[in-house]
């Protein structure tokens, strides 16, 4: 030993203390020696000096050495106490080594004490060592028993059967039951009844030493079911047999329970995104509550859907339609009443469990007996107002959370939506067939009924006669539309009334009507005779004349009206129904021009006016001598005030009449088929014109190109386009504008070329959207990107509210099928508030500006940029708060 060690030796006669010291350093031993004869002194030197090890005689004169070692055990237990005698009994020695003497040394046999010395310290040294680690061991045990205790885990053991032999606190929060009272029961008692057969997947196998991740469904002492998720290992003894089972179990029920809610939602999203596609493909209301269905069941995962509506006669709610597993019929279903419920509720009536909850419905024995623990009816609403609802059925419990049913009350409102907006496009379609104000046919539905009517009338002769009221321009001035839009219904009554067959009356707009009269009939009613054109005209002018003999009360004012008509006779003078009643109205036109009473078609192209005559030769060299220009109209976004697009605007510069309006001349280029060559000079200088904007940097807006069906027809019509425009010039910026009617008339044909124009970056835009005869039905199959909704419905949508619906609906439609709608003819503030309310996208009109030449373009984007102090803004915004 390199270390100098302490020894106190209790020893009265000096020269056996210095024998020891001499056999110790002998020994090879550095000792550092404190000699003591007496009880105080050897208790001092035991604290002063600390010794390492102890060397005692066993009698002294004022001391004993059996006393010392008492001491010595007291006060140093782990220091090695060594006796050193003279003589020493068997008896004496046992003794001593009994009271904790580590040895004994004859003082005979000295020279064994250093090696009885080392051994002793080595001794002490090994002990203190494991003493110290028995320390640690129970200190870290101590740590791992707070450690099961304060556990979330489940700390368990058990024996080889499964009986609990410990368990840490954590049961008695998972599942409400004290440990104690577990100790001694088997852990299966405690499951949930489906999952005790699957208790042997619970402890590992035999043979198997762990088993880890095993899910169980376990009962809690209130009677609640909780997952809990368990790691197992098997205790095994020496010999290697197994004892017991040690583990931990953990509660999953929140994790579980949101998996599978998450899970659940993604389905019911995907439900979502599926019931909105088939609404924007099927047209048909059975088709998509049946598509609805299935999609519920399929996607939805739902065991069952029953989708009912009230019967509108008797108020009653009945199964329309219904998908899914199950042999139950609708009907039972329905007799439960949870449809009956959610419509009372005008909520939605959610069962979650019909099992164990204390609900308030009747007859849920079908419901149990086929399966279906839990139900949940929406109600389905179209415009606020109920109209059915659909009921879920689900196999499994608590599937309706309030996440679920969000998702489904969106699926509903969606659902609702469309049922209104296949309601709405029968009432688009009335709107577009039927003038509102008066109810009778307009122009489409009136052709298309004439065309029947030609088909059918071989050999007999009519007549269409086209009438206006003469004064109406001065009574709406004098007594304001109102009065006029009264007068205009009166006069639809009478004439209603007046006429046995309501199919040969239209409205055409404004104040002028339109008739269709026996030929044949309205000369033999006068003359008995063969009649010439000339005696019909005047014959079925006297027939509607009469008509308006009686004056017309309107407010207690007797208001006298004359009319003014043009004639068109079939065949002669058409033998479409279009060109009839086109050709009555020009004669009409004439009438007003020649202020005649009637006028017959006949006698309008018999007599072209010299005056477009000669409008008409002027206009053929038009071109060529450069008198066409192009004016521009601004598209603002009503949302941010921003020019997003002009509308470029055909002028001719006539040498004698000066700016001739489009409406004057358009007409006649059609006619002469000259509006192909002018339509390509538009396009062309509109490209020119937006690329100059462009260069000089204010461009950052499209322009749009009104295109003539004249154009549109020709087989070439798209590569003409592309020529004018040179899409890959930048910038490509051009769109074209074609009237509703135009591009129905073959459909097929429009819809590739524009197909390829959108294709090459083109924009394509309906025109005077909600004139003619567009089924809503085809504009989801239209390569079109803009609706026009038309000056007409725009105008008159502040004082009727139908026009109003007719126009929000319009812009909701357009937006379902991803279409932006621009309002045209915008003229006061209050019909842009309305347009902003129903969220139409673009304005055009008057209000903001009129068409002006290329060169003044600038300022006009000057004057409407949103910081402009002149911009013109939705009337709500002008109000003071
Ligand atoms: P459109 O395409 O419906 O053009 C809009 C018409 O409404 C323009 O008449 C415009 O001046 C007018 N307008 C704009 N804002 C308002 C407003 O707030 N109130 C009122 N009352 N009217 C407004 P414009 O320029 O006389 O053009 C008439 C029609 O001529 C156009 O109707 C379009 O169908 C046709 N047209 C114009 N340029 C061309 C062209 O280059 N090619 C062909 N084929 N047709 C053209
Ligand atoms: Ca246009
Ligand atoms: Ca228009």
């Amino acid at each position: 030993m390199d270390k100098q060690l302490k020894l106190v030796i209790v020893e009265d006669v000096d020269t056996d203390a210095e024998l020891l010291a001499w056999y110790l350093a002998r020994g090879g031993l550095d000792c550092l020696i404190h000699r003591v004869q007496t009880e105080p002194d050897f208790i001092s030197a035991l604290h002063d000096i600390g010794p390492d090890l102890i060397l005692s005689d066993f009698s002294l004169p004022q001391f004993d050495g059996l006393r010392a070692l008492e001491i010595a055990a007291q006060q140093v237990p782990e220091t090695p106490f060594l006796f050193v005698s003279g003589t020493i009994g068997e008896e004496r020695a046992i003794n001593a080594l009994r009271r904790g003497a580590t040895d004994y040394i004859l003082k005979s046999n000295l020279s064994r004490l250093a090696a009885a010395v080392e051994r002793a310290l080595r001794e002490a040294a090994l002990k203190a060592g494991q003493r110290h680690s028995e320390q640690q061991l129970r200190s870290s045990e101590q740590q791992l028993r707070a450690t099961v205790e304060t556990s979330q885990d489940w700390i368990w053991e058990t024996d080889v059967h499964g009986r609990f032999r410990y368990c840490s606190a954590a049961v008695a929060t998972m599942l409400g039951y004290q440990p104690d009272a577990l100790i001694g029961q088997d852990f299966r008692k405690y499951l949930d009844d489906d999952e005790r057969v699957a208790a042997t997947f619970l402890l590992p196998a035999e043979g198997q030493l762990h088993l880890t991740g095993a899910v169980a469904r376990w009962r809690g002492a209130d009677g609640q079911l909780r997952w809990l998720e368990r790691n197992v290992v098997t205790i095994l003894d020496e010999s290697g047999q197994a004892t017991g089972f040690r583990g931990a179990d953990r509660d999953i029920t929140l994790r579980r329970d949101q998996d599978l809610r998450l899970r659940r939602l993604t389905r019911t999203y995907r439900m979502l995104s599926s019931t909105s596609s088939a609404i924007l493909r099927l047209r048909n209301r059975g088709e998509l509550l049946d598509e609805v269905c299935r999609i519920a069941v399929q996607q939805g995962g739902y065991d069952r859907i029953m989708v009912s509506l009230i019967d509108p006669g008797t108020e009653i709610l009945r199964p329309r339609a219904g998908a899914g597993t199950g042999s139950v019929p609708l009907h039972a279903l329905a007799a439960v009443g949870v449809a009956e419920r959610a419509m009372r509720q005008r909520a939605p009536a959610v069962f979650n469990d019909l099992t164990s909850e204390r609900h308030t419905l009747a007859h849920t024995e079908v419901l149990l007996a086929h399966g279906y623990p839990a139900v949940a009816a929406l109600p389905l609403l179209v415009d606020g107002t109920i109209i059915g609802v659909i009921t879920l059925f689900s196999a499994q419990c608590n599937v309706f959370d309030e996440a679920e049913i969000g998702v489904l009350l969106e699926l509903t409102a969606n659902l609702g939506f469309a049922l209104q907006y296949l309601e709405k496009d029968e009432a688009v379609h009335f709107l577009s067939y039927f003038d509102s104000l008066t109810g009778l046919a307009k122009r489409p539905l009136f052709c298309q009924r004439l065309t029947t009517r030609t088909a059918a009338s071989v050999g007999r002769n009519f007549l269409v006669i086209a009438f206006d009221l003469q004064k109406l321009g001065a009574i709406n001035d004098s007594f304001g539309r109102y009065v006029g839009d009264r007068l205009i219904e009166k006069v639809a009554a009478r004439l209603k009334a007046a006429c046995p067959d309501p199919e040969c009356l239209a409205h055409l707009g404004g104040g002028t009507f339109a008739m269709v009269l026996d030929a044949t009939g309205a000369a033999a009613a006068n003359a008995g005779s063969e009649a010439s054109a000339g005696d019909t005209g005047r014959l079925s002018q006297n027939v509607v004349s009469r008509l308006f003999v009686e004056p017309f009360e309107i407010d207690g004012e007797a208001l006298r009206l004359a009319i003014r008509s043009g004639i068109a006779l079939y065949p002669s003078d058409g033998d479409t129904a279009d060109a009839l009643v086109q050709n009555a109205e020009a004669a009409l036109k004439a009438a007003r021009e020649d202020s005649e009473s009637y006028v017959l078609y006949g006698m309008v192209t018999q007599r072209p006016t010299t005056r477009s005559l000669a409008l008409e030769a002027r206009l053929a060299g038009a071109l060529e001598r450069g008198e066409f220009l192009l004016h521009y109209q601004p598209k603002i976004s009503i949302a941010s005030g921003a020019v997003e697009g002009f509308e470029a605007l055909l002028r001719w510069q006539d040498s004698q009449d000066g700016l001739v309006p489009p409406s004057l001349f358009v007409p006649l280029l059609e006619r002469s088929g000259a509006i192909v060559e002018v339509g390509e000079w538009v396009l062309l200088q509109a490209a020119r014109d937006l690329r100059r904007w462009t260069a000089s940097g204010s461009a950052h807006f499209r322009v749009a190109v009104n295109v003539s069906p004249l154009q549109l027809r020709r087989r070439d019509f798209v590569e003409r386009v592309m020529r004018c425009i040179e899409p890959n010039k930048q910038p490509a910026g051009v769109d074209i504008e074609i009237t509703e009617s135009m591009l129905m008339q073959d459909i097929e044909l429009s819809i590739g070329k524009l197909a390829e124009l959108r294709a090459a970056g083109i924009g394509v835009a309906i025109d005077d959207f909600g004139t003619g005869y567009s089924s809503l039905r085809l504009l989801g199959r239209l390569p079109v990107n803009t609706l026009k909704i038309d000056r007409s419905f725009v105008q008159s949508m502040v004082d009727a509210p139908k026009n109003l619906t007719l126009v929000s609906t319009i812009v909701s439609l357009a937006r379902a099928f991803g279409m932006q709608t621009v309002a045209e003819g915008v003229e006061t503030a209050e019909q842009l508030q309305l347009l902003q309310q129903v969220g139409c996208d673009q304005a055009q009109g008057f209000l903001f500006a009129r068409p002006a030449p290329s060169s003044e373009v600038p300022a006009v984007l000057a004057r409407l940029s949103p910081q402009s102090p002149s911009r013109p803004r939705a009337a709500i915004a002008e109000r003071p708060h």
